[in-house]
């Protein structure tokens, strides 16, 4: 009896990866980093390790977002306590940034003169750094689309700024990345070429595909910048996500794929620039984490399109060298 039932329950699990596994490119063929993670109070850390063991994700990048979820969302807001207790409680998985999504930094003024509030997160960050069990700092939310009302509206804040040059200084001391949010606006990549210019021992990700720019934009960048890397953190094109334009296009802004096959003049890029580019699933609110396996399923048929050197780079290698993940 019991054999009979060890029988179904084999054949139920064989049929469910048979299941899942009708596309060309299996879950889990190489590990796969998770270098763009979020973390918040209603998360479940069970279910995350589950999803990441289920698709072959072997680590995760995770930055704490203090802001509370969209209205209407259940989605509590997070620490980098949180983010702190679940690399602990799972060695080798997880690795914290200092968070930076913090009601603290809205509003420009923030940014180009430090307030009191301002000067103690600094001296924060820095105690957080100096204890060893942080990988980087983000990410900044300098320029933001609006998807909801409050902390997810529009944000607008100056890239070359006190702030970022007070941040960046104490990245390059501490010898860790800062991640950062900023939609590709020319002025703002002009700006930004600025700051990075002038902190050559900075490492700087611009997330999303360095700011969902168009490859010309990229390739311009990187060529300047060997500082310079793009995270392509919720570029999968699976819906209602970043990498589908969403909440919104401009003429600056592209995709990286469609289909699941990546627009040429991006795999171009990646095979150019093999060492500059990470990926990470970007879910940033807990009840998406239901299309955690979209996402990677994603990025592992996208990847198989590279030569075996840009998708090992790109899937794991990248991110343990850019965080210093072995440290
Ligand atoms: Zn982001």
């Amino acid at each position: 009896m019991i054999w009979k039932m060890v029988m179904v329950n084999l054949l139920i699990a064989l049929l469910g990866t048979a299941c899942t596994s009708t596309g060309p490119i299996r879950s889990g063929q190489f590990p796969i980093i998770d270098a763009h993670g979020h973390i918040g109070a209603s998360f479940k850390s069970t279910m995350i390790l589950e999803l990441m063991d289920k698709n072959g994700v072997s680590k995760q990048i995770v930055m704490a977002r203090y802001y509370p979820g969209p209205a209407g969302y259940f989605d509590l807001p997070g620490d980098d306590e949180l983010a702190l207790k679940l690399a602990e409680k799972y060695p080798g998985r997880f690795y914290p940034l200092v968070g930076m999504q913090r009601p603290l930094l809205t509003g420009a003024d923030k940014w180009t003169t430090p307030d009191a509030d301002v000067e103690s997160l600094i001296r924060e960050t820095e105690r957080k750094l100096a204890s060893g069990k942080f990988f980087g700092i983000g990410e900044f939310i300098v320029r933001h689309w609006a998807y909801s009302s409050g902390r997810h509206a529009e944000q607008d804040n100056p890239i070359y700024s006190e702030l970022m040059r007070r941040f960046s200084k104490l990245a390059a001391r501490y010898d860790v990345p800062m991640v950062i949010h900023m939609e590709g606006y020319p002025t703002l990549v002009t700006d930004f070429s600025r700051l990075i210019a002038e902190n050559p021992g900075t490492r700087y990700v611009w997330a999303h595909s360095c700011g969902r720019s168009k490859a010309a934009v990229i390739r311009n960048v990187l060529s300047r910048f060997p500082n310079l890397f793009c995270d392509l953190g919720g570029m999968t094109n699976v819906g209602k996500h970043y990498g589908s334009g969403w909440p919104r296009m401009e003429e600056f802004t592209s995709l990286i794929e469609r289909d699941g096959v990546f627009l040429p003049e991006m795999k171009s890029l990646y095979e150019e620039f093999p060492d500059r580019f990470m990926v990470g699933m970007d879910i940033a609110h807990a009840p998406a984490m239901r299309s955690y396996s979209r996402h990677v399923r994603r990025f592992h048929e996208l990847l198989e399109q590279l030569s075996p050197e840009a998708r090992a780079k790109i899937a794991e290698q990248n991110a343990i060298r850019i965080y210093k993940l072995a440290r």
